[in-house]
């Protein structure tokens, strides 16, 4: 989709620090991270968001968790935990509107979020 940061960055039309790239799916470091692992893991299809999965392109999203499995297991978090998050919408805290979600580690995460 024009415009669209992550649609960009997954065609290489923005330079991005990407650390896993299959047929479907990009996943890259955070440029803002939150945490000493901080990486996003996109559908290359444009969905703008958990709003928009329905019942032809929601598979991404098992996908993308095997995606993120393998992610963690390399960098030895399997055991040591992590958290996946997917912001929705304006109170959900979404800034890209391009599904994403995000995979924090390398220090102990609070809860509740802010
Ligand atoms: P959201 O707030 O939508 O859940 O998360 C968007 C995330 O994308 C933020 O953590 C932000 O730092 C990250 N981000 C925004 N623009 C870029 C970019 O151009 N490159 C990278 N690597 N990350 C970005
Ligand atoms: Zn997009």
């Amino acid at each position: 989709m024009n415009n669209c940061i992550f649609c960009k960055i997954a065609n290489k039309k923005l330079p991005s620090d990407i650390i896993y790239e299959d047929d479907k799916v990009v996943a890259f470091n955070d440029v803002n991270p939150q945490s000493p692992i901080h990486f996003l893991v996109i559908p290359k299809e444009h969905i703008s968001s958990a709003n928009h999965l329905n019942e032809e392109n929601v598979s991404i999203v098992s996908h993308i968790f095997l995606v993120i499995n393998k992610l963690v297991k390399e960098r030895g978090l399997g055991k040591k935990g992590y958290r996946i998050i997917n912001n929705c919408g304006e109170l959900g805290g979404q800034t890209v509107n391009h599904i994403h979600f995000h995979v924090l580690s390398g220090r102990q995460l609070k809860w509740p979020p802010g």
